[in-house]
């Protein structure tokens, strides 16, 4: 029997929550109050609420919320900061973007930064460090917290990938100075455009923040410092309140996923294990494998689509080339990146998909193994 598994589905959500969405569009719609206000307020309390945090910042996107946090913190001109080396380009990006430096690290096994690798990397110019979560997977945190204190660098966490997700019994987003998260549409908790928010736990960075996602707006009139138009639209707050409430059961689904992948493909892949005192959200489930060419183009003949997160390390970017960085530098980042494929995982996923997307896995494996005989 053959199938078609898509990599992502976002019309299947919505069809399971079109009358919500619609329901709740609408009353933006009816009241409005368009961008921020109200909603956002009340969206921004039930987050703060979930992560356990004491404050909630929406704005524009989770791009915005790493520039914001840099911003805030006062780096720029001059400053380092410390990124892994295998990651979304937003991780670097806002680091460039507020004119600082990103100095990469390489991964360990995890995918996550090394933190072994950091404190060879840190120099008088150091301000930050920026962990990613990559995969809804926490980084290994307590190493990274004892470097910070040693050498009084903030943590800013890039949690887009991880919302929901735990270290140690502590939600990503509370393990540093501020977390940055994504709405974006392919995220575990997603919006219906550009959507992102920072948590934190201090009063007087959390006052700062408000302004500098406004204009520096103080009041309508009056602007304290200049600032980005960075706020979150009513009608995504609306949608990420609604997506907030399924949030626990949608994690859940990705985890149970995941561990119906890691069942049927340990034998055949590197498959994510969990350590102890880590509870991930799976925003991607990546295999590792020496034939993922391959086995991507097999599984494509087979109607399972997957995807590479990320075929080209961030020091290698055409981007980066200024930076100074040459293929070889991050080993493991470089052979991850031609390892890594990720599969299909969504709450929508049915059981029978799931269970199709790893019988393809094993069948092209078993063939490619057989054919190298
Ligand atoms: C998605 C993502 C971002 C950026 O979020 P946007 O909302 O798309 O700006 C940053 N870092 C990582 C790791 C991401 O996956």
């Amino acid at each position: 029997m053959s199938m078609n598994v898509p990599f992502v589905d976002l019309p299947r959500r919505y069809r399971h929550l079109k009358p919500q969405i619609l329901a709740g569009i609408e009353t933006v719609l009816d009241s409005g109050n368009y961008i921020m206000g109200e909603t956002v307020e009340r969206f921004e309390k039930k987050m703060a609420n979930y992560l356990g945090c004491r404050y909630v910042l929406a704005v524009a996107n989770g791009t915005d919320a790493l520039i914001l946090a840099l911003k805030v913190l006062g780096i720029g001109d001059g400053d380092e900061v410390i990124v892994p080396a295998n990651s979304f380009i937003a991780s670097a990006g806002a680091v460039a973007m507020v004119g600082a430096k990103p100095v990469f690290c390489d991964v360990d096994d995890d995918l996550n930064i090394n933190p072994e690798l950091i404190s060879e990397l840190i120099t008088s110019k150091t301000k930050a460090i920026i962990p990613v979560h990559l995969t809804g997977r926490a980084a290994n945190m307590k190493p990274i917290w004892a470097i910070a204190k040693q050498h009084g660098l903030y943590i800013i966490e890039d949690a887009a990938q991880a919302i929901g997700a735990k270290y140690h019994d502590k939600m990503v987003g509370n393990l540093g100075d501020m977390g940055c998260f994504s709405l974006h549409p392919l995220k575990n908790l997603s919006v219906y455009g550009d959507g992102g928010f920072i948590s934190l736990n201090d009063e007087g960075l959390y006052n700062t923040l408000k302004l500098l996602r406004n204009h520096g707006l103080k009041d309508r009139d009056t602007c304290l410092q200049f600032g980005l138009n960075s706020r979150l639209d009513a009608i995504q707050s609306v949608i990420a309140e609604i997506g907030l409430e399924h949030l626990n059961e949608w994690t859940r689904r990705h985890r149970d996923i995941a561990d119906m992948y890691r069942q049927g493909l340990r034998e055949f892949a590197k498959v994510p294990e969990e350590g102890n005192g880590y509870y991930g959200v799976y925003h991607n489930f990546v295999l590792l494998t020496d034939q993922r060419d391959e086995l991507q183009k097999k599984l494509a003949t087979l109607g399972v689509e997957t995807k590479i997160h990320y075929p080209i390390p961030l020091h290698l970017q055409p981007a980066s080339e200024s930076l100074g960085y040459q293929a070889g530098d991050f080993p493991r980042t470089e052979l991850f990146a031609k390892q890594m494929m990720s599969l299909p995982i969504y709450p929508e996923m049915t059981d029978d998909e799931v269970h199709y997307v790893i019988a393809s896995v094993q069948q092209c494996i078993q063939e490619n193994n057989n054919a190298r005989m």
